[in-house]
């Protein structure tokens, strides 16, 4: 099956509708990983027209960047490659960091890490509230004068965050939480997008795995892994939500003769001009890719789902849960104001 594509302005190469996610791949909140198997995948994606892969200097605190540099040796040509600045974990706790002399460093690491003389994308991982988007704008377009960045993203911002980055600088994608259970941006980011030439690359588009179809109540997940913290993956949500998962897939099958993997990952493709970001750490993860091209939902398709989602969750919830905090501001000692930025992050 021939892979669909799509135009990131700044990037020559058509890219894959079908993004990889390397997240687990780092290990680090997944329960650890597998480094052969990780390198495998990647190469199974690019075998099977997957040339996008999404990665960040967090997962795994460079790990990730490592496997994907280790990966690509010899092919690098074949991919495009995103990935992300502006975290930091200078005591270890992740905090958001969007100052033009973080951006500064992280770029030299991720070009050593990935192995690599530029990043075909390079986006800002979170909206930092304590950096004006002028700054981290100007820091990002001198990299792409430099020619060690092709296009810049953001990651996780709202219309109105992109907005005021666009007054200096030129945004080519954003990344956003999307899928059949997480559609808060189709209310923003979705529209705003589509309005302004942007490429929406929808990140979790199996749901952490749900969607994948593979799972059961008897599911559990070990040491760090994100999902034993995560409202979707505890009871009562849990039934709720597999409960949806068999119903699409009983429709897919039905109606497309399709599994509901397959179903997710089309659903996102059609919603405007969307890359769905799917995260594999083993190669036979990729197996179903094909079964995703191809074939379009049709306004009945996108109504009955609709309808079997609000049937089956009736308590739903975001993935809010993820998002790292901001540095805290030092306050006046008299002041006694204490900084929601204190959240512990997982
Ligand atoms: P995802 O794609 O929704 O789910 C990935 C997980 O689904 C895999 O690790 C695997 O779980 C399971 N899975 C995938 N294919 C499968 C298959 N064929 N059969 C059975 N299980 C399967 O979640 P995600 O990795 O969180 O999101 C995708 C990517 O988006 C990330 O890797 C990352 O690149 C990006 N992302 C970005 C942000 C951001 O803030 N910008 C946030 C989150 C994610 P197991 O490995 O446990 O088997």
């Amino acid at each position: 099956m021939n892979m669909e594509t799509i135009t990131i302005e700044g990037i020559p190469t058509a890219v894959s509708r079908i993004g990889l996610g390397t997240w687990a791949i780092g290990g680090w909140m997944w329960g650890g990983a597998d480094d052969a198997s990780s390198v495998a995948a990647i190469r199974k994606a690019i075998e099977r027209g997957i040339n996008l892969i999404d990665t960040a200097p967090v997962y795994g605190f460079g790990h990730a960047e490592e496997i994907v540099g280790q990966a690509l040796k010899g092919i690098r040509g074949q991919a495009v490659i995103a990935t992300k600045a502006a975290l930091a974990w200078p005591d270890g706790k992740v905090r958001r960091n969007a100052t033009a002399g973080r951006i500064r460093a992280e770029i030299e690491d991720s070009l050593r890490r990935l192995r690599t003389d530029h990043i075909d994308l390079y986006q800002v991982h979170w909206p930092d509230p304590l950096v004006p988007h002028e700054e981290t704008a100007l820091a990002l377009e001198k990299l792409k004068q430099e020619g060690k960045i092709l296009a810049i993203g953001v990651s996780n911002y709202s219309s109105r965050q992109m907005e005021g980055f666009r007054r200096t600088g030129h945004l080519a994608a954003v990344q956003s939480p999307y899928n059949l259970f997480e559609r808060a941006i189709e209310d923003d980011v979705l529209p705003y997008a589509a309005r302004s030439g942007l490429v929406v690359l929808a990140y979790g588009a199996l749901c952490r795995g749900l969607l994948s179809g593979r799972m059961d109540a008897h599911t559990t997940f070990t040491g760090d892994d994100l999902r034993k913290a995560d409202p979707k993956f505890r009871e009562p949500r849990f039934r709720q939500y597999l409960s949806a998962v068999r119903a699409l897939d009983r429709y897919a099958q039905e109606r497309h003769g399709r599994t509901v993997l397959a179903l997710a990952v089309r659903w996102i493709l059609d919603q405007g001009p969307t890359i769905a970001l799917w995260g594999a750490r083993r190669p036979e993860h990729l197996e179903d890719v094909d079964a995703a091209l191809g074939w379009r939902l049709d306004e009945q398709d996108l109504q009955r789902i609709d309808e079997l989602l609000a049937e089956h969750i009736t308590d739903p919830i975001g993935p809010e849960f993820m998002a790292p905090p901001a540095r805290q501001i030092a306050q006046p000692a008299a002041s006694g104001v204490e900084s929601s930025s204190r959240v512990a992050w997982p």
